[in-house]
């Protein structure tokens, strides 16, 4: 079996919120999205998607998946999509670096893996623990009560675990603490994530003043350094996730006791493939983990749920479905939030199909 075409589609995600706001007073409004097809020789489709959370979150950017893709897919038509390793090293070989660009490509792939086994992605990878898995929701940045209310609507809506995007003002995230912590009941998760936005003296202020609540610290301040000197000066259980981005800084992650829990994002490791080998390195060091990606729609949220559903359930933290955050449907089949809990398709590959009319016309076509 061969990739006879690499094609990819964009599609504008707005938000049912209207925009989604975390530190250093960065926003998105509509998220723009590339939705990558791969074709084989025998027929089979396979589809994957990218969505970076705009320009100026990772060094990605939603023009660079689709530049990306445009210098990489000549060097995989011929290849085998089923052997996932071996086209790993050959997109390694091909663009050095750029780890989202092959992230969509990798996803499609697994995709048609599972469509030739006819089996479910998570099977592939590893097999399902469970009925369903645990998600989280983002609760973006706004004053502390409004913040506060979102939560409780949320919560009503069954989440019981909760990401407050702070990183701004320390005595106003210090406020957005405390007001959400007090809504909270016993068994619900509450994680501050800065997203690098604290310099180390505000974070230093932040993790004293609100020493009495149980909350989990998520990326604090911009550097791994700057983390870990506040992780040595806190009780408080620690979640890295800008910072790696690859083996090599879980490895050192783990050598310096730097976190409890690692955010695995999908596309900043470069695809499925390489999130897995992530994600089974953290089993085996005891670290427990988000899972999920950037930003995505229905494709993503897919692909999500199946590197979650097939991650040892005591080791899922949290992980997130992207696809109830959006106003549009990309793909038919995707996994739907049930009371905060999700669960992988049972269909073979990400068992999803893409709308056609609302992907619309392919952008890149490598054939
Ligand atoms: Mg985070």
């Amino acid at each position: 079996m061969k990739i006879k075409r690499i094609a990819a589609y964009q599609v504008d995600l707005p938000l049912h919120e209207g925009s989604y706001k975390w530190s250093g007073g960065k926003s998105v409004e509509v998220f723009d999205s590339t939705i990558v097809e791969v074709e084989t020789d025998k027929g089979m489709i396979g589809y994957g998607e990218v969505c970076p959370l705009g320009p100026f979150y990772l060094p990605a950017y939603a023009e660079g998946v689709r530049a990306g893709i445009k210098e990489l897919a000549p060097h995989l038509l011929g290849s085998d999509p089923r052997q996932l390793d071996v086209l790993n090293r050959r997109m390694d070989a091909a663009l050095k670096g750029h780890p989202y660009v092959k992230s969509g490509i990798d996803m499609a792939c697994w995709d048609i893996l599972g469509q030739v086994a006819a089996l479910p992605v998570c099977e592939l990878l590893g097999g399902r623990y469970g009925d369903d898995f645990v998600l989280y929701r983002a609760i973006s940045q706004e004053s502390p009560d409004q913040m506060a209310e979102k939560v409780a609507g949320y919560r009503d809506q069954g989440y019981r675990r909760f990401q407050l995007k702070v990183g701004a003002d320390p005595q106003m995230d210090i406020e957005r603490i405390r007001m959400v912590s007090n809504l909270l009941e016993p068994g619900d998760k509450l994680i501050a994530d800065a997203n690098t936005g604290w310099l180390m003296h505000e974070a230093a202020r932040v993790v004293r003043a609100v020493d009495d609540v149980d909350v989990y610290i998520e990326q604090p301040c911009l550097t791994y350094e700057e983390c870990l000197s506040i992780r040595q000066r806190t009780s408080h259980p620690f979640v890295l996730d800008e910072v790696v981005n690859d083996i090599d800084m879980l490895l050192r992650g783990h050598a310096d006791r730097a976190m409890d829990v690692v955010n695995i994002k999908i596309s900043k490791f470069g695809g499925l493939t390489k999130a897995r080998l992530a994600r089974d390195l953290c089993v085996a060091m005891g670290v427990a983990m988000t899972i999920e990606d950037s930003w995505g729609g229905d494709i993503t949220t897919a692909a999500i749920a199946h590197l979650a559903h097939s991650t040892p359930s005591e080791f899922l933290f949290t992980a997130t479905d992207f696809n109830s955050y959006v106003t549009v449907s990309t793909a038919e089949g995707a996994p739907q939030r049930d009371s905060g809990r999700m669960s992988a398709s049972s269909s073979p590959g990400l068992g999803i199909q893409p709308r056609g009319d609302v992907i619309g016309a392919r952008l890149v076509d490598v054939h």
